[in-house]
């Protein structure tokens, strides 16, 4: 009988050690030896975003450089990589990365520029124009989420990525002109500092639109602006002085 109670209790101390060895391996897959997801982030960028015609070599090595995971929610984690928009609070989200990475092809980035963005939400973007630009500058209206870029993006190290918590309608006058402006947040109209605020020869990419919204790249040349339409998007609304007026 006591023989047969041993056996018993062996047989569920191996059966857990199988398990554990199981679910680590499940855990090996998804994440690498580091727990960095190198394996799926690989995969977004080839099957997401080169399929999809971004061919840019620094924004593909940027996409592949930075941890989208550490920007997302924990409970969405397993998912970051996926092909899609996720949750970061406050009613707000990060954008799909093949949206990020084809923003950040349209403004034509060789390393060296001044780059500001509006709607900073989980940092991500910021992180991966960080990867590229000399210096972001980038303005987030909802404190909390300002606040936790503002901390991932400095744990991460990114040194060149100035953070301010404000609405973005009005720029940043003190850093202007900049090479080139990015809009992660939809206004109905396109908010004429943010225009001014643009050197000669810069570009600026914006989604602009209500329900229907469209990505709009506009260029500064010879001090004339040109505008034009690329793809219908969806973006959460531009909040602030835009919606008074
Ligand atoms: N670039 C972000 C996407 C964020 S979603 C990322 O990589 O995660 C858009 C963000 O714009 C939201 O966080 C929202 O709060 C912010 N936003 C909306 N209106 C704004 C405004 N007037 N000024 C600054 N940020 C604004």
């Amino acid at each position: 009988m006591g023989k047969r109670i041993l056996l018993c209790f062996m047989g569920l101390f191996l059966f857990g050690l199988f398990c554990q060895q199981l679910s680590k391996e499940h855990i090996d897959m998804n994440q690498d030896s580091q727990g960095s997801f190198a394996l799926e982030r690989r995969r977004m960028v080839e099957e997401q975003i080169m399929t999809r015609g971004v061919e840019d070599t620094l924004v593909l090595n940027a996409m592949m450089k930075v941890e989208r995971h550490l920007y997302v929610p924990e409970p969405y984690r397993p998912y970051a990589y996926n092909d899609e928009p996720l949750p970061i609070g406050h009613d707000q989200t990060i954008s799909q990365p093949y949206i990020v990475a084809y923003m950040t092809e349209a403004l034509r980035l060789k390393g060296g520029e001044k780059v500001l963005e509006i709607g900073t939400g989980s940092g991500y973007q910021a992180a991966v124009l960080a990867e590229i630009a000399r210096e972001v500058y980038t303005i987030e209206i909802v404190e909390p989420l300002a606040k936790q870029a503002s901390d991932i993006l400095q744990a991460e190290g990114y040194d060149n990525v100035f953070c301010r918590c404000g609405d973005g309608y009005q720029g940043w006058p003190e850093k202007a002109p900049f090479d080139a402006i990015i809009v992660t947040a939809a206004p109905p109209r396109i908010p004429e500092p943010l225009v001014e605020q643009l050197k000669e020869g810069g570009r600026m990419i914006i989604p602009v639109g209500t329900y229907f919204q469209e990505l709009v790249l506009l260029t500064k040349k010879d001090g004339e602006i040109s505008k034009k339409q690329l793809i219908p998007v969806r973006f959460v609304p531009m909040t602030g002085e835009i919606q008074k007026k």
